[in-house]
């Protein structure tokens, strides 16, 4: 279900969850959109949040409004000599086992460069050299049973030494692909499937920068 589907549905109380919106399952599930989800108001606990059309919830009590706003995350490009780019097997849900590109979200307070230098050193033990911003891409990211909405910043990274790479973290392994190996099945995650199609796409162009 895309984000405009979502929102002209608003109305509906019940709606099916991704799994069973094509199947003949019998168990309906609700959307774990913040709307289904969040049902009393953090500030005064009564049980009076409302969902909005603009994208928030309005507590009737009180009047207090929380917004739905997309948090920032980080996926980081990086690429060897002959042109690999790099992907990583996840460790833990949502996506377990499948591929991503290194990265995550970007803690209160910190830039997205910051982020991207954090993140690789987390997962991969990578000193960044030098960061160059490419692409955003919106994404739906579902966790604890909530409904996370992110917009994940595309850096490609130019890495000090390639050679102390090691996966650690939330990443079992690190792998180079060649642009026409790359299977995007293989990748969970539906925005980091649009960067990395961005990539092949600029890869056949000679340059991603
Ligand atoms: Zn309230």
């Amino acid at each position: 279900m895309s984000l405009s589907e979502n929102f002209s549905t608003v109305k509906t109380i019940l709606i099916f969850s991704r799994p069973y919106r094509h199947s003949s399952h019998p168990i309906m599930m609700l959307s774990p959109h913040p709307r289904n989800v969040l049902k009393y108001c953090p500030k005064c606990g009564k049980k009076s949040f409302v969902y909005q059309e603009n994208d928030s919830l309005l507590c009737d009590a009180c009047g207090f409004r929380f917004y739905i706003n997309s948090s920032a995350a980080v996926a980081v490009l990086i690429t060897d000599k002959q042109g690999r780019l790099l992907l990583t097997r996840r460790k833990f849900e949502p996506h377990q086992g499948m591929l991503d590109l290194p990265g995550g979200f970007v803690d209160v307070g910190e830039t997205g460069e910051e982020a991207c230098i954090r993140e690789i050193k987390e997962e991969l033990a990578l000193d960044i050299e030098k960061l160059h911003y490419k692409i955003s891409v919106p994404n739906e990211y579902v966790y604890g049973g909530v409904m996370y909405f992110t917009l994940d910043l595309t850096f490609h990274a130019e890495i000090k030494d390639l050679n102390t790479l090691k996966a650690h973290d939330d990443v079992v392994e690190a792998l180079f692909f060649s642009p026409e190996d790359i299977n995007l099945n293989k990748i969970g995650a539906t925005s980091i499937r649009k960067i990395v199609q961005w990539f092949i796409d600029q890869s056949a162009k000679e340059s991603i920068d």
